[in-house]
């Protein structure tokens, strides 16, 4: 085997059919055969795709590592997964290859069922707490701009994921772009082939089952009670309840349990025209059929880091509470990426220690009180506006602390209002919000056509539900498994999905031995 690279201009990538026939003109050979193993963006002069191509001769073939096989678990004893998210799916996954039966809790309706409440949420402001851009099937993901990036750097288990999302409904082209995504179009499909791929091998769901309480039974199993008054029983709980289920954050320290404060960010959205982002990062040569160009920054302001997240290329932002009389955004595309505008978090990183006091609560207080001073700003200025409407301030008005006279057009559907956004948001924020902006690198993204909006708090947990690093089980109760973001072990889908799998396995030994 040998790798070779073939670039081509950005706006005509290659079919895998194509590689071929370039490898078979370049080799002079039509027995090989090529393989991609990477896709890449190079933008440094003419913007290319890079292609990284094994190439093996007649006798060779390439290395492949498929997922575990899934078993029927028909009749097999119960794991209880709480919660539809990423972590929770690929939990209920993972238990198959285990030969357990998975029993799949969630607060939310089916993935198709929850999109009349999102667009409920945007179009009059009315927020259902169990059924949001949050909560329901496929969870914060299902939702999203589906980017699979991951700081975690174990291969195999990220390839594991990006695998079965294909098996599930994925574009293959995942399995090779080095900014993999799937799309808010794309995902629900997914989802339901995760669903149907469950049931079919034994595995249930219950939607519309809030776990209000999980308590262990004289012989050791767990009793878990559903707000509707179900009850169901395992000796594994995998509790897969994300960062915005405060309910079970409340739950497990009314019943004495140990939660731990945590650092995470929280800042404001800043959406730009696409156009600008295009012309910045392709240096004025982006052209139709070209992808919409992403940008990522990092820079330190006193003493912290002040970062891009989350960037939604071609993407729009959407209302993301779970609770009324609060305003949160976040962002998300199609797979096409292929609105006019641009869109990232850009956020302050808090530590515990910012915020004095020594409750769990006190950071997520901190989160809840910001993002009701958001909703409160608003009704100040425009009571009749839509209850998700944002404040917002053009960019360099927040830079140079006045109140926009105008705001520029946004994706933004529920609405902005002008609003001293630097003044809501607390200082430590702001202050760092703005001396970050003078930072940043990107030619024109300094510029009073971006708009900003508030507030960007979703981010990660500002809770740890602490676990015992060999078992995984919670410190306060052996045989429930905290795992994905809402534990505090993960950010984004993928590393929640691995993080969900590893629950899984732990789960299977505290069971089996
Ligand atoms: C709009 C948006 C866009 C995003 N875009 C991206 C992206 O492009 N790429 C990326 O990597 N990440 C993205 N994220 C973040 C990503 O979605 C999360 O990191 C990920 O979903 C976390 O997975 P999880 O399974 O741990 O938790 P969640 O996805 O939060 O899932 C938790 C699930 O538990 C359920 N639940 C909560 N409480 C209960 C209860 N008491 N009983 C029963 N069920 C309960 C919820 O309804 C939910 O379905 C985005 C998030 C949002 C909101």
């Amino acid at each position: 085997m040998r790798t070779i690279e073939i670039t081509t201009p950005l706006d005509r990538p290659l079919s895998q059919e194509a590689v071929s026939s370039r490898v078979a003109r370049m080799t002079g050979r039509r027995d090989l055969r090529a393989v991609v193993v990477k896709r890449s963006i190079d933008a440094r002069k003419d913007p290319v795709y890079r292609y990284r191509v094994d190439v093996y001769g007649p006798d060779e073939s390439p290395e492949e590592t498929p997922p575990p096989p899934l078993r029927d678990v028909h009749g097999a004893e119960p794991v209880i997964v709480v919660g539809a998210g990423p972590a929770g799916l690929f939990a209920a996954v993972r238990l198959l290859t285990l030969g357990l039966r998975p029993v799949v809790l969630e607060r939310g309706k089916d993935v198709h069922a929850r999109k009349f409440d999102m667009a409920k949420l945007s179009r009059e402001g009315l927020v259902d707490p169990d059924s949001n851009y949050c909560f329901g099937e496929g969870g914060a993901g299902a939702f999203s701009d589906g980017k699979l990036y991951t700081r975690s750097t174990k291969r195999g288990d990220n390839m594991e994921v990006l695998r079965r999302l294909v098996e599930f409904g994925a574009s293959a082209d995942i399995l090779t772009d080095a900014h993999p995504h799937i799309g808010s179009d794309k995902l629900p499909l997914v989802v339901e082939n995760i669903r149907k791929c469950v049931t079919d091998h034994g595995g249930e769901y219950r939607f519309g089952a809030r776990v209000v309480s999980v308590s262990k039974l004289p012989g050791g199993s767990f009793k878990v009670a559903t707000a509707t008054g179900e009850m169901f029983e395992a000796r594994a709980v995998i509790l897969a309840t994300g960062h915005s289920a405060r309910d079970i954050y409340e739950m497990l320290s009314e019943s004495g349990g140990l939660l731990q404060a945590k650092g995470f960010a929280l800042g404001v959205r800043a959406e730009h025209p696409q156009s600008l982002i295009n012309a910045a990062q392709f240096h004025g040569k982006w052209r139709p059929g070209m992808p919409a160009a992403e940008y990522s920054f990092v820079v330190q302001s006193a003493g912290r880091g002040v970062f891009s997240f989350c960037m939604c290329p071609g993407g729009v932002l959407v209302p993301s509470s779970t609770e009324p009389e609060t305003v949160v955004l976040n962002g998300m595309s199609n797979s096409s990426r292929s609105s006019r505008w641009a869109n990232s978090g850009v956020i302050v990183q808090i530590d515990p220690g910012d915020i004095p006091g020594d409750s769990p609560f006190r950071l997520l207080d901190f989160q809840q009180k910001v993002e009701r001073d958001m909703y409160r700003a608003v009704r100040e200025v425009a009571p009749e506006s839509n209850p998700m409407a944002a404040p917002a301030q053009r960019l360099t008005d927040f830079c140079e602390r006045r109140l926009s006279a105008t705001l520029p057009q946004t994706s933004y559907h529920p609405g902005a209002v002008s609003t001293r956004l630097d003044l809501i948001l607390p200082q430590l924020v702001s202050d760092r919000l703005r001396d970050a902006f003078s930072q940043v690198r990107i030619r024109g993204y300094y510029t009073s056509e971006a708009l900003l909006l508030g507030v960007e708090s979703r981010t990660s947990s500002p809770i740890r539900i602490p676990r015992d690093p060999e078992t995984l089980s919670y410190v306060s109760e052996s045989g429930i498994f905290p795992c994905g973001e809402g534990a505090g072990y993960s950010g984004g889908i993928v590393s929640s999905a691995i993080d969900g799998m590893r629950a899984a396995e732990a789960a299977r030994k505290l069971i089996l031995g």
